[in-house]
């Protein structure tokens, strides 16, 4: 593999501050919204504590999506577990934010860079749709 190759792989598997989830916080932001990064102990994507609004961008891959999510063909004993691990522990996570009172919003990366504006304005229903 070449090391162009290589590193456009990691890129594709990162799983924090990945395009779509720049895309999104670029986006919010110039919408005029204002939020936390990898906010608190559950390290919240994108954070509006006051309203208690957690916004997950969730990568593809990282989250076995079922249109995109693939297992990578080698090193398959290691990858079935890995992925399987991050999905139980992503469904922590929601409960553990659930409990405390936190709205749990989850956009699909692949939702991100089909229609960015529909996933602002789910966002931005949400959070007008609770009041402080
Ligand atoms: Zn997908």
């Amino acid at each position: 593999m070449s090391k162009e190759a290589r590193s456009r792989n990691m890129a594709r598997i990162r799983s924090k501050n990945t395009g779509p989830e720049l895309a999104m916080r670029r986006k919010l932001y110039s919408d005029g919204l204002r939020f936390r990064i990898h906010f608190g102990s559950e390290k919240i994507d994108l954070a509006f504590p006051k309203k208690k609004v957690a916004v997950f961008i969730d990568g593809c891959f990282w989250h076995s999506c079922p249109v995109h999510g693939s297992v990578p063909k080698s090193r398959i004993d290691y990858w079935i577990p890995k992925l399987r691990k991050n999905i139980a522990r992503a469904e922590e996570k929601d409960k553990r934010l659930k409990d405390e009172g936190w709205t749990v919003i989850h956009i699909w990366e692949h939702s991100v860079k089909k229609d960015i504006d529909g996933c602002a304005r789910l966002v931005e229903d949400k959070l007008s749709a609770i009041k402080t």
